[in-house]
């Protein structure tokens, strides 16, 4: 028996059985890129980690309404509501429009996207399009109580929120801590306290990106622009919330605060938090100066790097660990990762080949079968467990054993018939192709060239010319194929 999917919900620090709200459709929400510098590797971990996520809801027949925001205002370059907006000091840096800022690091993102094989989201939301809403909520929390304006500034009273919720129930922050912990207040101080909040910031008069609003010229506070659109594209309450461990606290903290406050209930039913890629064991970052762009990696092109790594070895190296764990840079995981992905590709590409053969009088070997069954069982009962890309790779390939076997003969078709067969074949090829999404990286014209030197070579080997057939050996070895000669015929595999 395969288990349901079982989610780890950072709320209540449980593994849940997951029940969306309103079966099939399933909502799921995750914090886009602030687009004002190219997104790096650990940024991609994260958005990888929910293509899973949304792919795998979707291979379980849910109907997923994924939206995926981008951050284009309100994101300060401090999380004290301090410091430049990050487009306005990129745009006055570069002596370009915000949305030119906008538009090209936007741009960067799909194209990584597309490059790492994950799919768009449903929704792509900005921030900037949703100012209106943005007020209106600000409003709402003013009228509540639960906001108060100061020089055209709005903040959240989050100690007066506090007296009735829970500030800090999905963070596990304290409240007095919390406030004991921050800087005293000074006379300049526009917050009654450290701990709140913008909702809505008055914009100096240098500020590029400003907006009339009932406070005066201003633009939002980052936190608000989730709620705002996650309430408007899936309801008051919605199914999957997530992002990266670091925006637990206080960007998703604050969200809660800011929905609660406004509907009276929570928001989101289960909030996901996805570990951090790290170099050297600190977290990867822009700000500390030990970040990778995607691209540096491909092309070997940064002096920690000890050779280039392909999209698909990248994302392979990803996909090993759990979203949960931290996941640790290194070149010699990357060379392992390299492997794991040709050992998985050759998989897919001798599976897409194989038919069923049927044997005359075979006998069926029922333990051989109870043991694939189980293998496939585990496939699904990896992913169920919270989503855990490491055991299913795992699981994965144990069946590419048995794949193997079918194709050097030492496994005969006749002997596990072909329902097991097919879905040893479906459970594979989705899996690796549907869920994981692994893609074969050379184009298939290159897969062709092979093809055609491989008929040469078998052609060379009829002929016992040997001196043709060691010369396409050695050549196609120097471009990382493996010639297989097996009882059950010629064929070829990528070096793993
Ligand atoms: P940002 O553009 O800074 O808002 O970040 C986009 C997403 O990447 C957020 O969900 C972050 O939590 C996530 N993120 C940032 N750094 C890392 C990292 N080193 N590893 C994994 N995710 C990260
Ligand atoms: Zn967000």
């Amino acid at each position: 028996m395969v288990e349901k999917l079982r989610i780890y919900n950072s709320l209540t620090n449980k593994k849940e059985v997951f029940e969306p709200l309103e079966p099939p459709f399933v909502g799921m929400y995750v914090c886009g890129p602030t687009v004002y510098s190219d997104v790096h590797l650990g940024n991609m971990r994260t958005f990888m980690s929910f293509d899973v996520v949304y792919r795998y809801l979707k291979y379980l027949g849910y109907k997923v309404r994924y939206v995926r925001n981008i951050t284009d205002v309100g994101h300060l370059e401090n999380d004290a509501d301090e410091g430049e907006d990050k487009i306005s000091k990129k745009a006055r840096l570069e002596h370009l429009e915000p949305m030119e800022i906008v538009q090209k690091y936007t741009n960067g993102f799909h194209d990584l996207t597309k490059i790492f094989n994950m799919l768009p989201p449903n929704i792509e939301p900005s921030a900037t399009g949703h100012i209106v809403e943005q007020i209106e909520m600000t409003q709402a929390l003013v009228d509540k109580g639960l906001a108060y304006e100061t020089n055209g500034s709005v903040y959240f009273d989050v100690a007066k929120y506090n007296k009735g919720h829970n500030y800090g129930k999905l963070s596990g922050r304290n409240i007095e801590d919390m406030m004991e912990s921050g800087r005293a207040l000074t006379s300049q101080d526009e917050k009654r306290n450290t701990i709140d909040f913008a909702l809505w910031k008055n914009a100096s008069p240098e500020h590029i990106m400003r907006w009339n609003s009932p406070w005066g010229v201003g633009f939002p506070g980052w936190h608000l622009e989730c709620s705002v659109m996650g309430t408007k594209y899936l309801g008051k309450t919605f199914d999957i919330h997530g992002g990266g461990l670091d925006l637990q606290f206080p960007h998703h903290e604050c969200e809660i605060a800011q929905s609660v406050g406004t509907y009276g209930h929570d928001p989101v039913r289960y909030w996901m938090h996805t570990n951090m890629l790290t170099m050297n064991g600190q977290k990867m970052s822009k700000s500390l100066g030990n970040s990778f762009l995607p691209d540096e990696l491909f092309t070997g092109n940064h002096p920690l790097l000890e050779e280039p790594y392909s999209p698909m070895t990248a994302k392979f190296f990803m996909l090993q660990s759990h979203y949960s764990s931290t996941l640790d840079f290194s070149n010699e995981a990357l060379k392992a990762s390299r492997k794991g992905y040709k050992k998985m590709i050759n998989g897919l590409r001798l599976i897409k080949q194989m038919e069923f053969v049927a044997e005359q009088g075979a006998e069926r070997d029922e333990k051989t079968i109870e043991q694939i069954e189980k293998i496939i069982q585990a496939c699904h009962s990896a992913m169920n467990d919270d989503f855990n890309t490491a055991l299913t790779i795992g699981q994965l390939f144990n069946l590419l054993k048995k794949i193997n076997s079918l194709h050097t003969g030492q496994l005969s078709f006749g002997s596990i018939g072909k329902e097991t067969f097919e879905k040893i074949k479906s459970t594979y090829i989705d899996f690796v192709e549907d869920v994981l999404a692994l893609k074969e990286e050379n184009p298939s014209d290159y897969k062709e060239m092979v093809e055609a030197m491989v008929a040469i070579y078998k052609e060379a080997k009829f002929r016992k010319d040997f001196e043709r057939v060691d010369k396409i050996r050695a050549g196609l070895k120097a471009n990382g194929i493996i010639v297989k000669d097996m009882k059950t015929g010629i064929d070829w595999a990528y070096e793993e």
